[in-house]
């Protein structure tokens, strides 16, 4: 058993998501409320979430084989293996079983732990977290709140510098990636032009703004 010292880093690893280090891990899963860095974008109400439920026959007819052992099975892909371990292009993150936006780019960072790495989900309980006692460690699993897939494990306490010391530690396999021109596109959509505030009509001050202004504020301004 000369060899034993080398096994236990391969065993941590066969097993996926290990925190960076343990001895720092609280002795119960904490599973505390996240805070998200504020963003003006993110102030209106969340939608409910419906949750989505299908069979495994149905899961298999719309996901690889891959995607169903990870998100279906609570598999775990191989580190450093994964599309989006080292990917850092502005935009988000969705489940790729159901669609739902889970995760931003500008909570994604480089943990040099093998897997993608976010300091926190995307606003408005767009992830469960469930304590994991699998494989004789303490953990807390993360799943879609949507569709129970499963994405990963967060690990907290690290000391890695990040806002909430917390590391949404992601299977690159749950996940699929929607740039920012793409997300710009679909908000562009939802908020409709009647929102226009007629302010920027009367900006010019010219005799056209005027115009516009005594027609459509009607009797506020003073001659
Ligand atoms: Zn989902």
């Amino acid at each position: 058993m000369k060899n034993y010292h080398m096994l236990i880093p391969l065993l941590l690893l066969a097993a996926g998501c290990e925190a960076i280090d343990t001895s720092t891990l609280p002795a119960t899963p904490a599973v505390k409320e996240t805070t998200m860095p504020s963003d003006p974008s993110d102030a209106k109400p969340e939608p409910e979430i419906e949750p989505i439920e299908k069979s495994d026959e149905e899961w298999k007819k719309h996901l690889t084989e891959e995607e169903f052992y990870i998100l279906r099975q609570k598999g775990t892909e191989r580190a450093f293996t994964g599309e989006y371990d080292k990917h850092f292009e502005p935009g988000a993150y969705a489940c790729a079983g159901c669609g739902l936006i889970l995760f931003e780019s500008e909570t994604k960072f480089n943990s040099r732990c093998g897997w993608p790495a976010f300091y926190a989900a995307k606003a408005g309980n767009r992830v469960v977290q469930t304590p994991d006692y699998s494989l004789g460690m303490v953990r807390v699993e993360v799943t879609c709140a949507r569709c129970d897939g499963h994405l990963g494990h967060v690990f907290e306490g690290e000391g890695l510098g990040t806002p909430t010391d917390q590391r949404y530690c992601i299977n690159s396999v749950s996940l699929d990636f929607i740039p920012a021109e793409e997300l710009k596109k679909g908000m562009a959509e939802e908020a409709k032009p009647a929102a226009q505030p007629a302010a920027d009509a009367t900006a010019g001050k010219g005799p056209e703004a005027k115009k516009v202004e005594q027609e459509s504020t009607e009797g506020t301004e003073e001659e």
